[in-house]
């Protein structure tokens, strides 16, 4: 039997496997940063980065602090930023664990600086231009001005300039060249000023497996680690999906013609069938929009997802597979026998995108790890023994160790 309701496989082997991929198109010598935000995407932001780590990232981008803190104190010691802002209240904590942050203004820059000399401590900070994305970032023409006071400021350190695609084509997109002509203009000017250091990064997923020139030193992948390319891009063969969504077989009853099935009636059996309960719903993941268009494999076989999704159940008519029991696994995202459901085809089905069902898997999904015992790269070197992990508390301040392939800090005076 069955001890989970629901429960995400996450194969490690199939990470080793993307991050390998991802490796050899970013070209040698060009960093990985892997974007784990939003718990990896769902797939369990701790597990998936200390493997990361034996496969040769260089760092990690997070969406919040308190997602940079778990890491921390789960014991990853490899460069974290916080790609999209912090809120003023983040910063305490982002300057006391070493965690980088994006930078998109002066004011911004002003009080980091201000906070910093407080603690006697430095801010790591990435110029981040606004190349077309609209959304964040600093605009083109007041970016030089930024790293101006950057390199001003003596407790900034500059880590990192970067910009952000907009397009969900990636490099095919006539807005990317722009986007990119915009950044290379940035980059020349500061470059000429001495005021460029740190990282250059530029290509998300998108960007990357459509061949972005030039790339740049550093790529920032996130959707293509977990073997998912957005916009039906070409190379998603190369790659290997992460996770599988599975339940099992709560509840099997027969129905005759016309019976109805779920809230608002919106499904009646046409003919006597068997209707099959799932204990999963749309807390755990399983879109509300599936309801009456979505698929899941019984037996190897495709069933439709009848009726609406509710919160904790959903149901799916099995009258034409033979021998459905209770207890059967059922498979929402993933492989069974011949058959396959990806994440990009449930998008398809709830009209929405392949990252939005990852990240949605609920918290009552549990997560299990399988393979991850062949890494790629051997291991980064243990850490002394001082330094050793444990629970530590967030306001434990973290002992960074330094390593060779790290920016060079400015430290002031
Ligand atoms: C999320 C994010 C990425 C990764 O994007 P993918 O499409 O998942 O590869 C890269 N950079 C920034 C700034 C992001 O917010």
């Amino acid at each position: 039997m069955n001890a989970y309701r629901a429960w995400a496989e996450i194969d490690l082997d199939a990470l080793t496997h993307n991050l390998a991929v991802i490796r050899e198109r970013a070209g040698a010598g060009t960093r990985v940063l892997l974007v784990v935000k939003a718990d990896a995407y769902g797939h369990g932001a701790v597990p998936i980065a200390h493997h990361a780590v034996r496969s040769g990232v260089a760092g990690f981008g997070v969406g919040s602090s308190a997602e940079a803190l778990e890491l921390r104190r789960s014991g990853i010691r490899l460069p974290i930023l916080v790609l999209g802002t912090i809120i003023d209240d983040e910063a305490d904590d982002c300057l006391r664990h070493d965690v980088h942050v994006a930078l998109h203004s002066s004011s911004r820059g002003a009080m980091l600086q201000q906070l910093a000399r407080r603690m006697g401590l430095v801010a790591k900070v990435h110029v981040n231009v606004d190349t077309g994305m609209g959304r964040l970032g600093v605009l083109p023409g007041k970016a030089v001005e930024l790293l101006r006071e950057v390199r001003a400021a003596p407790n900034l350190a500059l880590c990192g300039v970067m910009t952000h695609v907009s397009a969900p084509e990636g490099a095919l997109a006539a807005s990317t060249a722009d986007q990119q002509r915009l950044f290379e203009g940035v980059l020349r000017e500061a470059r000429a000023a001495g005021l460029l250091c740190g990282w250059t990064h530029m290509a998300n997923s998108a960007a990357l497996f459509t061949a972005l020139r030039p790339r740049y030193d550093t790529v920032r992948p996130g959707i293509s680690a977990y073997g998912i390319l957005p916009h039906d891009l070409r190379g998603s063969d190369q790659l290997r999906p992460v996770l599988a969504l599975r339940s099992q077989v709560v509840f099997l009853k027969d129905i005759p013609a016309g019976y109805p099935v779920g809230y608002g009636s919106t499904w009646r059996s046409t003919r006597p069938t068997r209707i099959a309960t799932l204990p999963v719903g749309y807390n755990d993941g399983v879109a509300w929009r599936l309801g009456n268009r979505g698929e899941v494999l019984v037996r190897g076989a495709r069933a439709k997802i009848v009726g609406r999704v509710s919160m904790d159940y959903t149901t799916v008519d099995v009258g034409h597979i033979r021998g459905v029991e209770v207890g059967d696994i059922v498979t929402l995202i993933g492989s069974d026998g011949a058959q396959t459901i990806t994440a990009e085809e449930v998008a398809a089905r709830a009209d929405t995108i392949a990252y939005e069902i990852t990240c949605s898997l609920g918290k009552r999904v549990t997560r299990v790890l399988r393979g991850g015992t062949d890494v790629v790269v051997p291991a980064q070197p243990p850490p002394a023994a001082a330094h050793l992990p444990r629970a530590a508390g967030p306001s434990e301040a973290h002992v960074s160790t330094a390593r060779d392939d790290e920016p060079r800090l400015r430290t002031g005076s």
